[in-house]
């Protein structure tokens, strides 16, 4: 099939990568000024401000049976009038609502599923309220744009919000939420095909420095029957609420084994990477299947999978000798704190699985956190 990617970075470029493989192809739909290295050699990438209509979009993108997209920060118009002309997955209004972190939660609070205590505040006076419900440390997050920490605040005391109060006239529009003092935090990573058939991966184990992403490791360890059902639940709930289309994937807090959402992405997700290794069908192939109508393939891994983030660096050729290892690189300059690749680990032991992480994870961040 020909399929459309809106966006040109490194989930495009592993959906791509993938796709090739199932006889799919590609072409790529950029921002304005948007780099597009990942995806060079994977098709051919268009700008999206060419285009003066949605039809003449669809037909520069080479009349694709479907479209979807590799991020939710994308315009959700231009997804709306292609949608005339070909299947667009997941649906703009999925996409819309998860590019929103006050829609979003607003949808999980109506679907009665768990989320941290939140207000969205558009000015000073509102932020203080918000603030003083939900008391210190509240955490403070553009309702849009912002991700991997980005464009978030973590308030301890009255001085932090007087300053952010000061700042508020030139800021977007925010949430704010109560602190949740979860034991850890996990991911779900679901699939739904056109014609309705579902899979889900185990729950995964995530930990994160400043706010990015650094391992996840599969299936997480001691969740319990209920702790599963919640997570169940929670995904079947959002799954039907769309009659969603594509890989649908869930930031949750473990608090004791009851689960609160942190965050969806209507996309794979970086905590599902383990996927491409593990002996299973990737999460990158499962949303191609899903989206072309294919009975999605299988998610539940033999034995324990894991991944770690490489972090504005790359891995020394030594780390990789191992067996064990496989290295995804996605072909950006190094700089900051970017992720630019990934480094998937199998064991058929957890106790195994976890030293190797451990010992990569030291390897690479000798200075104990990435920069
Ligand atoms: P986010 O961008 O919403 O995924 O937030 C980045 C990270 O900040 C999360 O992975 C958590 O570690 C932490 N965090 C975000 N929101 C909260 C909250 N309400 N309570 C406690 N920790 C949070």
């Amino acid at each position: 099939m020909r399929i459309a990617i809106v966006g040109c970075g490194q989930l495009a470029r592993m959906l791509a990568l993938a796709g090739w493989e199932m006889g799919h192809h590609f072409t790529f739909l950029a921002d304005p000024g948007e780099g597009t290295r990942c995806v060079e050699g994977l098709g051919p990438v268009l700008y999206s401000d060419q285009y003066q209509s949605g039809e003449a979009l669809f037909e520069a993108l080479g009349r694709p049976d479907v479209v979807t997209v590799e991020k939710e920060h994308v315009d959700v118009a231009l997804l709306e009038s292609l949608s005339t002309y070909c299947q667009v997955a997941p649906s703009a209004d999925a996409i819309r609502i998860c590019q929103h972190r006050g829609r979003e939660k607003t949808l999980l609070q109506s679907l009665d599923i768990a989320t941290a205590p939140f207000h969205v505040v558009t000015d000073a006076a509102s932020l203080s309220e918000a603030v003083n419900t939900v008391g210190y440390p509240a955490f403070v997050k553009s309702c849009e744009q912002g991700y991997d920490g980005q464009n978030q605040w973590v308030l301890q005391n009255t001085d932090e919000l007087a300053a952010l109060a000061l700042e508020m006239p030139t800021l977007p529009p925010l949430v704010v939420e109560g602190a949740i003092r979860f034991d850890r935090e996990l991911s779900l990573i679901v699939a739904r095909s056109v014609s309705g058939d579902t899979a889900m991966y185990p729950l995964a184990e995530n930990r994160h420095r400043e706010g990015i992403l650094l391992t996840s490791e599969v299936p997480a360890a001691n969740i319990s029957q209920q702790t599963q059902q919640q997570a169940t639940d929670i995904a079947n709930r959002l799954l039907d609420h769309w009659s969603y289309v594509g890989v649908l994937s869930i930031e949750l807090f473990d608090e004791a084994g009851v689960l609160r959402v942190n965050e969806l992405a209507p996309r794979v997700h970086n905590s599902g990477h383990w996927s491409q290794d593990a002996g299973v069908t990737s999460q990158f192939s499962n949303h191609l299947r899903a989206i072309t109508d294919t009975h999605p393939g299988s998610t539940i891994p033999a034995g324990y999978a894991g991944m770690i983030n490489l972090l504005g660096r790359g891995a020394d050729a030594a780390l990789l000798q191992a067996s064990d290892t496989a290295l995804h690189w996605y072909d950006k300059s190094i700089r900051g704190r970017r992720k630019v690749g990934h480094i998937n680990l199998q064991s058929p032991e957890r106790e195994q699985l976890q030293q190797r992480l451990s010992a990569l994870e030291a390897a690479l961040y000798p200075e104990g956190a990435p920069l």
